[in-house]
């Protein structure tokens, strides 16, 4: 019966239609699995360059600062000359000394921050050569998946091609009944009967039933699953 064997040919088809399609729908988050590393990596860069950007401005402050505790320190020397008395005079004094005493602890402060900044700028340096990398990667790695995903795509326009060219040369009432069934079972909707069982459901199928699927003149549905059956003669052994 042709419309068995094309039934078999078409299903064969289907069944790997619908796997290349259900790969098509992995592709997204392939993709997206993919980035995943650089996605980390590059939030590791912001972390680092956040931190480099503060610690320049706690320096920056702290050279303000400085510059500021510097000019207090003239103007106050400047004034030495305008002094009376002995009290305003020790006054003075007591004034320029913790003057000189806060410049000192800015200065130490200004050294901690500037080694704070070369740290901050090496440690950035370094996640922005990983970033670099794993882009590089990644990209890399984004040709090979959508590559493997064209292959596929060309299969799948082939397949559909055979398919259309196949599907109206089945009978009407078979062809409709395969696509109903095929809703059910994508990868399985016309299955071998082997050792009088059901290869889509296992059950066993009556002795004349089977007999029926051998001669292959009609066809036959799996009276459990609903699949339609086919028989395949076993390929004998080669001779040793
Ligand atoms: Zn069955």
């Amino acid at each position: 019966m042709e419309d068995l064997r094309l039934l078999v040919e078409l299903q064969g088809i289907d069944a790997r239609l619908f796997e290349l399609r259900k790969d098509r729908e992995r592709l997204p988050k392939l993709i997206s699995y993919a980035g995943e590393t650089l996605r980390q990596v590059k939030a590791e860069l912001e972390a680092a360059q956040a931190e480099l950007d503060q610690a320049g401005k706690e320096k920056r402050a702290a050279e303000a600062e400085l510059q500021a505790e510097n000019e207090h320190l003239n103007k106050l020397k400047l004034r030495t000359t305008e002094i009376k008395t002995n009290k305003e005079y020790f006054a003075h004094l007591k004034e320029i000394e913790d003057c000189q005493k806060k410049i000192t602890k800015i200065e130490e402060t200004e050294l901690e921050l500037m080694e704070k900044v070369e740290k901050a700028e090496a440690a950035a340096l370094e996640k922005k050569g990983l970033a670099d990398e794993e882009e590089k990667k990644f990209g890399e790695r984004r040709i090979e998946i959508e590559g493997r995903f064209i292959a596929g795509d060309k299969e799948i326009g082939e397949l559909t091609g055979k398919r259309l060219e196949i599907f109206p040369r089945i009978s009407e009432t078979t062809a409709q009944y395969y696509s109903s069934i095929l809703v059910k079972y994508p990868e399985s909707a016309v299955v071998e009967a082997a050792n009088t069982s059901c290869m889509g459901c296992r059950m066993m199928i009556p002795p004349q039933m089977f007999n029926n699927v051998r001669k292959g003149e009609s066809i036959v549905k799996c009276n459990n699953c609903r699949r339609i059956l086919y028989y395949r003669e076993p390929v004998a052994e080669p001779a040793k």
